[in-house]
């Protein structure tokens, strides 16, 4: 159904600017170059890409992608395209960033327009940067589609508003991938009366919370913890900073999760409306 009516979308559309630079190219004669377009899929429900988005995906000559895009989105690809996975394998590490960077600069290179597609938004915690200098730096021309990153995506489909008149005035996006990276300045982020969200921050929840707490945070203060956001497998655990733990125990949750911590979060009990049968059953155990 949504790829039919993706589809139908596409078909009447204009040439994007890029096909049009790509015909311009082969029309002064020579060999096309290839390039690299760094497409953001979105957290994860494919009717979340954008028009631009599932366009390259469709053309591109190669489709370059990572663990979170999500399989509904990798079924869009057609059939018989050129694939290279490079997220990780079950038990696997991922394939190392100068590998992808060598694969990438390599079909480019062939003089193919590669599709590197990654979840979210390539240029929030996707290495989309890294990536983009790299292949600058080895001539390759690329070009970025931006994508829903999860702080957007889960939350909307978590009825939680990002910011809220009276409650919260902005919002700051945290990595807490590495130790190093949680080095933040906490007491500004405890201070901030923000939204914070943590990317890649589930196992470091304790800690998260903990610092929050003891640089004056109030213990009351509403987290959602939001698992595989934007998919019918979506599940949101909303609790306060001293509680949390307590709350998802037992729960099992594994990653891709995001952590909300701020008022607006109170909010997801009034706003909350994409209801996934899993949902369904956490809220009458909790009932
Ligand atoms: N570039 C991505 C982020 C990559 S970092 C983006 O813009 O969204 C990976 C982290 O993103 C995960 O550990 C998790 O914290 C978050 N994330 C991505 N997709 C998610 C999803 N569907 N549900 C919950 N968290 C998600």
């Amino acid at each position: 159904m949504s790829k039919r009516f993706l589809e139908e979308c596409v078909s009447d559309a204009q040439p994007s600017i890029s096909q049009w630079r790509t015909s311009t190219r082969r029309a002064r004669g020579g060999r096309p170059k290839g390039r690299v377009v760094l497409v953001g899929a979105g957290p994860g429900d494919p009717e979340l890409l954008t028009m631009k988005a599932y366009r390259c995906i469709q053309s591109a000559d190669v489709v370059v992608y990572d663990r979170l895009v999500s399989s509904e989105i990798v079924d869009l690809i057609p059939s018989g395209k050129a694939l290279i996975y490079v997220g990780k394998a079950k038990g696997l590490h991922s394939v190392p960033q100068d590998k992808i960077n060598d694969i990438l600069v390599a079909e480019a290179s062939a003089g193919r327009t590669v599709c590197r597609l990654k979840g979210g938004d390539s240029f929030i915690f996707g290495r989309g940067g890294e990536e983009m200098k790299v292949l600058r730096d080895a001539g390759v021309n690329v070009e970025v589609i931006p994508g829903i990153t999860a702080a957007s995506g889960c939350t909307s489909y978590a009825g939680i508003p990002l910011t809220h008149r009276g409650l919260s005035q902005g919002c700051t996006l945290v990595t807490a991938h590495a130790e190093k990276d949680l080095s933040s300045n906490w007491s500004a982020l405890a201070s901030l009366n923000h939204t914070l969200v943590f990317y890649m921050g589930l196992s470091k929840l304790q800690f998260i919370t903990e610092k929050l707490m003891a640089e004056g945070m109030s213990p009351s203060m509403p987290i959602a913890v939001i698992e595989k956001g934007c998919s019918v497998n979506q599940r949101v655990f909303v609790s306060t900073l001293s509680d949390v733990l307590t709350a998802i125990q037992g729960k099992n949750l594994v990653s891709p999760s995001l952590i909300v911590v701020g008022e607006v979060v109170s909010l997801s009990s009034e706003l909350s409306w994409f209801v996934t049968q899993t949902q369904e059953e956490i809220e009458q155990l909790s009932a």
